[in-house]
């Protein structure tokens, strides 16, 4: 079974092609700037050399085109014909209190979509549109939802709802939902294996640090508290984004700075983070390079915050779960940076983390805790791409499974 798993952002159409009889990823690929004349396409096909070029693509639909152009070319093409492809898994960002599991995409989850977009109006839209093309594209093949939230609603009330009037929530649906769900899933379960241990007798911090950042509590395999919440903009310090914050200070900042609504959803998502503290980049090696090499004094303090904030984290999530049995690093930062692995886990060994400095200075899969450590302590590379595969292979193979019952009976 081919699947197609698609990630359709408001600017960007990312995408991989497996094999799934081996977990083979066939080809690969990520357009960017969607929408202009200068897109970049980034093209990935098994066995041939990566191809880049610039290209207008006015919309999604002409992106997607193109990505089924070159996944079918007749020179580095590694499928014939579109209708190889015997599935499509789409990245789902919001999917609210309505999906808790990944669902095969109909007329009635394009509707409960559409329901979510007031709580994600940069992400849903994009992904809906994504799932409409497919469907023109490809009208008999199935295509499966994975959301980005469904994760995270085993999360007992307790943990998801805010000190507000409890009508917030059942009128509006404000609370906590997470993000980052098939993450936070793929690497908790990576771990379980590694350590050779069921999951449901875990309990593991997953902590995701891409341009976005979130961390999880994961207790016997069920995401029981996580750092994100109604939105992304919740949490840990981002490239970005500010992460936790005293509520007051935008109505204090709108005062004093006459900001209005947008100005200040601007100021709190793009301007903030590591980029506004380090007054230099999001880009983390940028930051790390300049705390390194130069002893800058602000990008010094910058990483400081940021590792601390998920100090706290991992501290108060321990008191959460009653206990813990591993950390585990994962995504750009998490997988790739040794010196934010080393400041967070720093002076935790009252925890009963400790981790092995040697053993820590890698990229990539790494159990970097010392032999004597309570805890285990992992870097791992995410594989969210998989699990939206794996979730799409299991749900078509169930539907044909059914069908063939049908029949059967
Ligand atoms: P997203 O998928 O959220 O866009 P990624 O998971 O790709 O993000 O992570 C992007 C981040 O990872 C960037 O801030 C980048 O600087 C950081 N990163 C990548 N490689 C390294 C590295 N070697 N050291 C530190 N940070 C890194």
């Amino acid at each position: 079974m081919k699947v197609l798993v698609l990630n359709c952002g408001s600017s960007s159409v990312k995408y991989q092609l497996l094999e799934m009889e081996t977990e083979e990823v066939i080809a690969k690929g990520l357009i960017e700037r969607v929408g202009k004349n200068d897109a970049i396409v980034n093209h990935s096909p098994k066995g041939y050399d990566k191809i880049k070029y610039v290209t207008a693509l006015l919309d999604h639909r002409a992106a997607i085109e193109k990505m089924l152009c070159e996944l079918t070319d007749s020179n580095h093409g590694v499928i014939h014909d579109k209708k190889e492809i015997d599935a499509v898994g789409h990245r789902l960002v919001h999917g609210a209190e309505k999906f808790a599991h990944s669902v095969l995409v109909t007329a009635e989850v394009i509707a409960k979509m559409e329901e979510c977009i007031e709580l994600a109006p940069l992400h849903n839209p994009p992904n809906i549109t994504g799932v409409r093309i497919m469907d023109e594209q490809l009208p008999n093949t199935p295509q499966v939802g994975v959301f980005d939230t469904a994760f995270h609603q085993t999360m007992p009330d307790y943990a998801y709802l805010y000190g507000l009037p409890y009508e917030l929530y059942r009128q509006h649906g404000v609370r906590r939902y997470g993000f980052h769900g098939t993450s936070h899933f793929y690497v908790a379960h990576e771990a379980a294996k590694k350590l050779g241990k069921p999951i449901e007798s875990l309990k593991i911090i997953t902590v995701h640090l891409g341009n976005g950042a979130s961390i999880t509590a994961i207790d016997g395999g069920k995401s029981v508290d996580t750092s994100m919440g109604l939105t992304p903009l919740e949490g840990l310090v981002m490239g970005t984004r500010c992460g936790d914050l005293d509520p007051a200070i935008p109505f204090f900042l709108g005062r004093k700075m006459n900001l209005g609504i947008k100005e200040l959803d601007d100021l709190l998502n793009k301007k903030s983070g590591m980029l506004g503290l380090s007054m230099l980049s999001n880009d983390m090696r940028e930051i790390e390079d300049k705390m390194l090499k130069e002893k800058d004094p602000q990008c010094t303090l910058a990483m400081k915050i940021y590792c601390y904030r998920i100090k706290k984290y991992i501290g108060s999530y321990a008191a959460a779960m009653g206990g813990l049995d591993a950390v585990v690093f994962t995504a750009g930062v998490g997988e790739n940076s040794p010196v934010i692995r080393e400041m967070v886990c720093d002076n935790m060994e009252f925890l009963g983390i400790s981790i092995d400095a040697k053993v820590n200075d890698c990229r990539g899969y790494a159990r970097i805790s010392t032999p004597e450590s309570r805890v285990a302590v992992f870097s791992i590379p995410t594989n969210e791409e998989l699990v939206i595969a794996r979730d799409t292979k299991k749900i078509v193979g169930s539907m044909q499974g059914s069908k063939e019952t049908a029949a059967g009976a």
